[in-house]
């Protein structure tokens, strides 16, 4: 059945890639860097106080804001792009063909747009906190696992270093 072959692909509550898809698009553009030599980005997003919004708002609010996020950066970045919800308030997305350089310019470019959204509620801003890895020959021993360790402590030290940044 359709509906039940696109819930093991999608997130339900956003309609974005879910977890399984993107961990697979990671490990497939690891395979594609091996082959054409070509490097690929993989940023990790985190809501900033998240527990916050929904603790003020509530949860029914919270949610609207990651269907809000999630959409945002789906319209903002190439088809050829991917993005997955990964956890809770956590995003990846995947940039195929594109170095570290190009994929900080992207995310910046999302940052500012999600920093300058009002919202209905007007006291509400939103941020988030990210990391960036480039998948390129210098480390072929590394797996999806690897990349995305790697990725989530920058997204922590993001965090460590007060939010509403990006560490690459
Ligand atoms: P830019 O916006 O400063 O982007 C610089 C480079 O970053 C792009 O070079 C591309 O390699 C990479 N890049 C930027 N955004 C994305 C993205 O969403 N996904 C991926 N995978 N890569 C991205 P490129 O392709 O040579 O483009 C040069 C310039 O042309 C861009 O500079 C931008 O000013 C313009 N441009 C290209 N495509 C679009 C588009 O679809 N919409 C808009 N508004 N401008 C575009
Ligand atoms: P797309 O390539 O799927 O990109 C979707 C959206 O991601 C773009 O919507 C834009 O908001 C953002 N984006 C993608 N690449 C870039 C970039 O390099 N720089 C910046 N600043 N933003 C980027 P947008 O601009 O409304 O474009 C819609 C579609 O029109 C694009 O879909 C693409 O198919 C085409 N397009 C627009 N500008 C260019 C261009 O300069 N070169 C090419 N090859 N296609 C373009």
């Amino acid at each position: 059945e359709k509906k039940l072959e696109e819930l093991a692909l999608v997130d339900e509550l956003t309609g974005i890639h879910n977890r399984r898809f993107i961990i697979n698009e990671v490990k497939s553009v690891i395979n594609d860097q091996k082959e054409n030599k070509k490097p690929a980005s993989i940023a990790m997003i985190d809501l900033d106080l998240f527990k916050n919004i929904n603790d003020t708002y509530g949860h029914t609010y919270g949610d609207e804001i990651l269907k809000y996020l999630a959409n945002t950066i789906k319209d903002n970045i190439r088809e050829m792009d991917y993005i997955g919800r990964y956890g809770g308030e956590e995003f990846i997305i995947v940039f195929p063909g594109t170095n570290i350089k190009s994929a900080y310019v992207i995310l910046n470019r999302i940052k500012n747009i999600i920093k300058n959204h009002t919202f209905e509620e007007k006291k509400l801003k939103l941020s988030f906190s990210a990391g960036i890895v480039e998948i390129n020959r210098t480390d072929v021993h590394n797996s999806a696992s690897d990349y995305i360790k790697k990725v989530d402590k920058l997204l922590y030290k993001a965090k460590e270093n007060g939010r509403d940044r990006i560490e690459i």
